[in-house]
């Protein structure tokens, strides 16, 4: 267990790192933020920091020295970096839990082994797989790379036939996912915090709105029947007890309405604090970066109860221009993470009501 003053090494340096320093900050303790880029948000808010590759084992090693426990902040880090790591200092969550999400297919089939639905898919390795699978499955149907997708990106649609071999070659040899296309009414996402005593602490389900691939809106209490609802918190339990996991993690799921109440299928494990938590900096009791700190430093889960009705709206490239007219309304709570620069599709900020 940690005690005030000692140091969490985070693994990676954006908006999600930031805050997690931010949380740590109020608690008493210091994060040292490991990152590639140096430009990194988190650099600011933080200890300290190094500017290094992921696979710089030297780097890695004064790091790990240097810090008391580790986590991450973004699924795309080499898990052997995890693993490097993990011989060092207690790692939050740990490398088994990275190597599941860092895999569609793996995460698809964990799901599924705990009884969860999910679109019907298949491991696609060549083209006249990829043609077998998709008689089998049906259009209209999605191909996403198998590894390293996130917003949207390594996607294609197949409506019909002739859309097969151009989405094939996109996926420019990496080994691919197909799944069916599933019209979901709505899509709903579960953030929770698991402790390393195995406490379990979800917050309420959120609604999610999505706008170019990339989150614009979050809402709760999500439209879901409270059996639903249920159901959708049972599945990320079972997941984080699969996963052995501690700290926060997310669940995204597509709900189909329908007689019983409506359904959940599970699309996607993040293994980490997550955009869809956002509101819970200003609409809950305990927020999903405290709470990530808390179950990293081997402390008790807060109370994740939500405050009102919340909504988070991000703040995308040119949105953040809009800083000074959100101040206006006394009641917006801002969040800006930073960044220099306001690129297309860049995440800059993003602002939370309560309703
Ligand atoms: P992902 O990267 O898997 O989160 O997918 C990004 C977005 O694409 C999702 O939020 C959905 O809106 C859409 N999408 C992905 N997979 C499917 C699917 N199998 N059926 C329908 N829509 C999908």
């Amino acid at each position: 267990m940690l005690s005030p003053g000692q140091t969490i090494g985070i693994l990676g340096g954006g908006q999600l790192g930031r805050m997690l320093a931010l949380a740590a900050a109020r608690l008493g303790l210091d994060c040292h933020i490991y990152a590639p880029e140096a430009e990194s948000p988190a650099f600011a808010v933080s200890a300290a920091s190094t500017v290094a590759d992921y696979r710089d084992e030297a780097a890695l090693a004064r790091f790990a020295a240097s810090v008391d426990a580790i986590t991450y902040e973004f699924e795309n880090v080499p898990v052997e970096t995890v693993r490097f790591l993990e011989a060092l200092k207690p790692v939050r969550p740990g490398s088994k839990a990275l190597e599941v999400a860092q895999e569609r297919l793996a995460e698809k089939r964990l799901a599924r082994s705990l009884g969860a639905r999910t679109a019907e898919f298949a491991e696609i390795n060549s083209l006249e797989e990829l043609r077998d699978q998709v008689k089998r499955i049906g259009l209209p149907a999605v191909i996403k790379t198998n590894r390293f997708g996130y917003d949207g990106k390594g996607q294609a649609k197949i409506l019909i036939p002739e859309d097969i071999a151009p989405a094939f070659a996109a996926l420019k040899g990496q080994q691919g996912i197909l799944e069916s296309f599933v019209s979901f009414d709505r899509e709903v996402s579960v953030v929770a915090a698991r402790a390393e005593d195995g406490t379990f602490a979800a917050f309420d389900v959120t609604e999610n709105e999505h706008r170019h691939h990339i989150l614009h809106r979050s809402v709760v209490p999500a439209r879901i029947s409270d059996k639903t609802a249920a159901e959708a918190i049972g599945i990320a339990r079972k997941i984080g007890e699969a996963l052995d996991y501690v700290g926060t993690f997310a669940v995204e799921f597509f709900l189909v309405d329908g007689a019983a109440g409506g359904e959940v299928i599970v699309n996607e494990i993040a293994p980490r604090v997550h955009n869809s938590g956002h509101w819970t900096m200003d609409g809950a009791f305990t927020c999903q970066f405290e709470q990530h700190i808390r179950a990293v430093a081997g402390w008790p889960l807060g109370d994740p109860a939500r405050l009102g009705s919340v909504e988070m709206i991000n703040l995308v490239g040119a949105d953040a221009a809009r800083w000074l007219e959100i101040l206006g309304d006394g009641r917006a709570h801002l969040h800006l993470y930073g960044k220099t620069e306001m690129r297309d599709g860049r995440k800059m900020g993003h602002v939370n009501r309560i309703l």
